[in-house]
Formats: C-alpha cells, structure tokens, sequence
C-alpha cells in the first residue's frame, strides 16, 4: 500500500463532467489499496473572476481581503469534489488548507509556508476518507488566511507530500507530462520521461508553466518523488527526480522561453564603490526582480549598467532609479520592452563545452543579434527581439536534436496564464 497525493489544476477540474472523471479516477487509485490526499485549485478561471471581481470595488484592496476572496475558489472545488466521490459511492472528507494544518507566515499574496501538521489528514485517512485539502491556502500564527502566491496549489502538494511521508506526489494538469519546449510553439516537441529536479526547476524559472518553481524547490529539498501527468488520458507522464537519465548524446534536456522580457540600461555611472548596491538594493526593496545583469568596461571613470527584468516592472523600476540620483551618479537610463529570453537547459552541458557556441550560431543564422548572454552549469539563456522568437526556438529544438515525429501532445490549454 502506498500513500499518494494526487493534485489536480483548475483545468483538470474545470467544469462538472471533469470533476466527475477526476473523482472516478481518485476512487481508482484508491480501490487498488492507496492512501490518497488530494490538493486541488480553484475551478477554471475562478481566481482570475474573483480577481476581476474585486476590481470593479476597489482597484487596490487590501491584501488580507484579497485572501479572504481568493481562497475561497479551492473551497468550492474541494466541496464539490467531495461530494461527487460521495456521489460515486467513495468517502471523503475536504480541509481547507488550515484544517490540513497548513501554517504559514503572513505575507498576504505569497505568504511561505513556515510549518505543517497533517494530524487531520491521518484521521481523515485513518476513517476510510480520501482527504480532499485546499490548495493555495494556509494561516499564519495570528489566524490570518493566507495566499501561497498564483500557482500557489502545486506547492501545496507538494510540501504535504513531504509533510505526510508520502510516496509520490502526482501533479495532474492539462498536458501529458514535462516537454521538450511548449508543444504549441514547435510541433514535434517531446514530451520527456523523466528530468531532474535542477532542471526543472530552471525551466520552471525560465517560464516553462508546467510547475510552479517554488514546488520544485520544495521536491528537491525534501526529495519528493513527482510525477507530471494528464488527468485527461493515462499516459506515464514525466518523472521529476534527483538523478534523471541523459539519453545518448543528448546534453540539452529543454527549451524554455519568457516573452514578457524589459531592459533597463542605466548610461555614464560614475565607477565608485557601492553603486551596484545602491541602484539593485532599491530594486530589491521595492520587490522588483532583476535577471540578467551586464556591466561594460569603465571609460573616462564612468560604466554602463543593463539589466533585464519582467516587462511588467519596467516603469517602476526607472522611478524606483530616478529615486537614488543623490546615491548614485549617472547620466541618464534607456529602456526597451518587448523583448523575450530564450534558454537552453541540460545537465550535460556542464560536460559538454561548445554547446553555448551552438546556440548562438543557431540564432545568428535566422539574422537574429543577441543582446544579453547568461550561462550557468546547466542552462544558457539569450535575449532577442521578440519578433523570431517561435522560428528561434523551433531552430535551437533542432539543432540539440530534440525534435521527434512522434505527435504526443494532447493538452488543451495550458493550465496558466
Ligand atoms: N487558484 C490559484 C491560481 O489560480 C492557485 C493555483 O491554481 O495553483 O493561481
Ligand atoms: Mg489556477
């Protein structure tokens, strides 16, 4: 007998017949003698309508109330899904994410999980119940509810599944599994067996959609065996674990793309000690993040700083450094959006030199010039226009050798924005 989480996204449960098929199918893995704890989100487009919702009361509500509504999406679904078990003839019994013992602190919105008591969730497992928790949700120690951050529900499930031994988390969703690229983008895109969990965890950074990247981390700090599959056909799905399996001559695993890229150059600063300090530590106190950072040679005592952030922060970001003039002597800022970054990710790369110098003469030969690098051991990421990108990536899919003939992709849309 196993102890199984089984997570279902807003797709997955999306209306009543597919509410109906994941029920049946819980009930199955549970009739062939597992213990199952099931996390799921918000039906649909709940969250996405609460949100509008609120906006049309107060475009800036306080966070805390922004909680209060937006965990209410996983209270219907872990109802509903409830009773259609119930309905099948099974026994469940739905928690909330502070009744499965979800402690949290208490920032609203991304609020960390800090502890878990899964007392609940044994005695509801221990009656016969399959446990039905709310994912997303949790409470600080004051009794506030709390948020998990957007996609929150797969970190969710995963921090149970290591809170509660189990042995596997299974996260169901639209797509068959963990793919190459987005399938939507290049065709033939494979859908991988089995990834590493670093990895993973860089595509999901780099904007691959399919996990949230907090759970990954979670998976790989408590060792959580994952499992990426459809909850729309049976097919294996991909298998996220420490030490995944290279195919021969292969070194790059995937391809992953983030098309909301801004960039920020901040022109003539004067080269003193602290500057990188101040201008990014006012970034960072104003919460924005900063990716890629480039610095050019030093002439006449001034340098040039660029740096990528998210197209979203852009306009914040050149108030927050018009802000620090008194700290930081600079002639002027220039900016750019609409820019994407495309990145390459294998944990042979490390082994493997030249595979950068392949990508960048893969992207030269459609014409197209990059404008920012950045390299780690296992991943190479490139800064384009956005114009090229579906042809750019389709180029790099092949040239690493990923492309298949084999048509796997069966997912509808994808599970997030
Ligand atoms: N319902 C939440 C969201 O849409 C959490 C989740 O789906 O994981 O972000
Ligand atoms: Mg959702």
């Amino acid at each position: 007998m196993s102890l199984i989480v089984m997570k279902f996204g807003g797709s997955s449960v999306g209306t009543p017949e597919r509410m109906l098929r994941v029920a049946k199918r819980i009930l199955e893995r549970q009739q062939a003698g597992n213990d199952i704890v099931v996390v799921v989100s918000a039906m649909g487009d709940t969250t996405d309508d609460l949100i509008d919702q609120s906006k049309g009361l107060n475009l800036n509500p306080p966070a805390r109330e922004m909680d209060m509504l937006m965990t209410v999406g996983e209270q219907i679904s872990i109802a509903l899904l409830a009773m259609t078990i119930h309905q099948l003839g099974g026994k469940a019994m739905s928690l909330t994410g502070w009744q499965a013992g979800m402690k949290t602190n208490e920032v609203h919105g991304k609020a960390k999980i800090t502890d878990i008591d899964p007392s609940r969730i044994f005695k509801a497992l221990e009656a016969g119940n399959v446990a039905v928790v709310a994912g997303f949700q949790g409470m600080s120690e004051d009794g506030e509810i709390t948020t998990l951050g957007r996609g929150g529900s797969d970190t969710t499930a995963v921090a149970l599944a290591a809170a509660v031994k189990a042995d596997v988390c299974e996260i169901y969703t639209d797509v068959d599994g963990v793919y190459s690229t987005d399938p939507r983008v290049v065709k033939n895109a494979r859908k991988l067996n089995e990834i590493s969990y670093d990895e993973m965890l860089e595509l999901a950074n780099l904007g691959a959609a399919v996990l949230h990247p907090r759970a990954v981390e979670y998976a790989k700090h408590y060792n959580v065996k994952l499992v990426v599959r459809s909850s729309f056909t049976q097919n294996e799905g991909t298998s996220v674990k420490e030490d995944a399996v290279m195919e021969q001559g292969v070194v790059v695993r995937g391809i992953a793309f983030d098309k909301n890229v801004a960039r920020i150059s901040i022109m003539g600063v004067e080269d003193v000690p602290g500057v990188l300090a101040n201008v990014f530590g006012a970034l960072a106190n104003n919460g924005i993040d900063v990716d890629i950072i480039v610095q050019s040679g030093v002439q006449d005592g001034k340098a040039d700083f660029s740096f990528t952030l998210s197209g979203d922060d852009r306009e914040k970001a050149i108030e927050v450094i018009e802000g620090v003039r008194s700290l930081v002597t600079y002639r002027e800022t220039t900016s750019e959006s609409g820019l994407v970054k495309v990145s390459i990710v294998g944990a042979g790369m490390v082994s493997n030199p030249g595979v950068a110098a392949q990508m960048f003469s893969a992207i030269s030969t459609l014409g197209v010039s990059i404008k920012m690098v950045s390299t780690s051991e296992i991943k190479c990421s490139c800064v384009i226009a956005a114009e090229p990108l579906h042809e750019v990536v389709r180029a790099l899919h092949s040239a690493y050798g990923l492309d298949t003939t084999e048509q796997v992709y069966v997912g509808g849309p994808s599970e997030r924005r």
